[in-house]
C-alpha cells in the first residue's frame, strides 16, 4: 500500500516517520519550499524522545505527484484545517476512484470538505492524541506517547478502516477502531475549544488558566454551546463528563504545564490558528440551528483580532 502524507509538518512528519520506519511505502507531500529542500538534501531529522534519526523519505510538492504518475492508495491528511481544501484540490489529479483518505485533523466537519473530492465510502475520520513539533525546516521533535482512533465515514468503508488500523498499530501508533468516532471528535473539539483559544488570549499555560478562579466558569459557558449545537446534529455529549475531562488537563503532572497548540501557533510562531474549525464551526452551526453562541463568537473574534494585531500568516 502506498501511503502519502499530505501536509508533512509536525504531525505529518511523525506519522510519515513512524510508518516509514515500520517498512511501509511512504511519501511526503508539502508546499513549504525550505522544508522540502532540507528533507531532499539532508533527510528528515527526527528527535524521537531524545534519540536522533535521519529518515530519507521521498517528499514532493503536490503538483509533482500527478507528473510522477504514482498510484496513491491512502492519503493521510495532516495540513492545518485552513490548508485542507487547497491541498486536496492540488492533489485532485492524483486521486483515483480507489484512493482512500484518513483525516486526523483537529476540529469539526472536515469530511464536508473532503467529500468534494472523493466518495464517502473512501473516507476515514478520526482523532489522534499524539503530539509533534518542528524545530525548523526538516527538523521534527517527536516527544511523548499517543494513540489514534478512527472509523469509516460510510458503512462500506469498514473493512478498509480495519486494515488501516492494523497498519498504524504495527507502526507503533497505538491505533484502535472506534464504533463512534464522531463522539471522540466532538469531545476533543470541546477540550480544544475551551482551552486553546483562552490560553492563547491570556498568554497562559493550561495550568495557569486552571489556577484562575474564573476558569471553570469560562469553560462551562463555552462547553455548553458545543453541547447544544452537537445535540442538533444528533450527538449527545455527556456535558459533566466532558467538563471533568477538560478540568483534568489543568494538572501540571499531566499536560498542564504546556501551552496549547493555538498558543504556540499564534503567540510563539505568529501563524494563523484553526479557531474557525473549532469554535467558529459552533458559531456557524449555531446560526443554522437558531442557537445563540455568544461565547464561541467572542472567542473566535478575539482570536482573529489577535491574529491581525500580530500579523499572523
Ligand atoms: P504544522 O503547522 O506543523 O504543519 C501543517 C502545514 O504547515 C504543513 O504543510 C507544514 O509544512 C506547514 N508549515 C509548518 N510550519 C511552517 C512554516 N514555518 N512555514 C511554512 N509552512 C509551514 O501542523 P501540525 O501541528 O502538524 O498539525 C496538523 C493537524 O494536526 C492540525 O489539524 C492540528 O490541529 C492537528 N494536531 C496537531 C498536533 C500537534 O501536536 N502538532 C496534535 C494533534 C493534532
Amino acid at each position: 500500500m502506498k501511503i502519502a502524507i499530505a501536509g508533512a509538518g509536525a504531525m505529518g512528519s511523525r506519522f510519515g516517520f513512524m510508518l516509514h520506519q515500520a517498512g511501509n511505502d511512504v511519501i511526503l507531500i508539502d508546499k513549504w519550499e525550505d522544508h522540502i529542500n532540507e528533507i531532499r538534501k539532508n533527510g528528515l531529522k527526527v528527535n524521537l524522545n531524545g534519540e536522533m534519526f535521519t529518515s530519507y523519505i521521498p517528499i514532493y510538492f503536490p503538483e509533482e505527484i500527478a507528473e510522477t504518475k504514482q498510484k496513491i492508495d491512502l492519503i493521510l491528511l495532516f495540513t492545518k484545517a485552513m490548508q485542507l481544501e487547497d491541498m486536496l484540490s492540488a492533489l485532485s489529479t492524483a486521486i483515483h476512484s480507489e484512493t482512500k483518505v484518513l483525516c486526523l485533523l483537529n476540529g469539526i466537519g472536515h469530511e464536508d470538505v473532503i467529500e468534494k473530492f472523493m466518495p464517502k465510502d473512501n473516507i476515514l475520520i478520526g482523532i489522534t492524541m499524539w503530539t509533534a513539533g518542528l524545530a525548523g525546516a526538516g527538523k521534527a521533535e517527536l516527544i511523548g506517547d499517543g494513540s489514534v482512533e478512527l472509523q469509516n465515514l460510510a458503512p462500506k468503508g469498514k473493512d478498509y478502516a480495519l486494515e488501516v488500523v492494523k497498519i498504524l498499530d504495527q507502526a507503533g501508533l497505538h491505533c484502535k477502531y472506534s464504533p463512534d468516532v464522531r463522539y471522540s471528535i466532538w469531545e476533543k473539539a470541546c477540550v480544544n475549544g475551551t482551552v486553546n483559544g483562552t490560553c492563547a488570549l491570556l498568554d497562559a499555560t493550561i495550568a495557569e488558566l486552571g489556577q484562575t478562579d474564573v476558569a471553570v466558569s469560562i469553560i462551562k459557558n463555552i462547553l455548553h454551546e458545543f453541547v447544544l449545537v452537537a445535540k442538533q446534529e444528533r450527538l449527545i455529549l455527556d456535558e459533566a463528563a466532558v467538563l471533568q475531562k477538560i478540568i483534568k488537563t489543568f494538572d501540571p503532572n499531566g499536560i498542564g504545564n504546556h501551552y496549547p497548540s493555538m498558543h504556540q501557533d499564534l503567540v510563539k510562531n505568529h501563524r494563523l490558528t484553526e479557531v474557525d474549525y473549532i469554535n467558529g464551526v459552533v458559531v456557524r452551526k449555531g446560526e443554522k440551528y437558531g442557537i445563540d453562541t455568544p461565547f464561541c463568537t467572542l472567542l473566535t473574534e478575539l482570536i482573529h483580532a489577535k491574529e491581525q494585531l500580530i500579523g499572523a500568516k
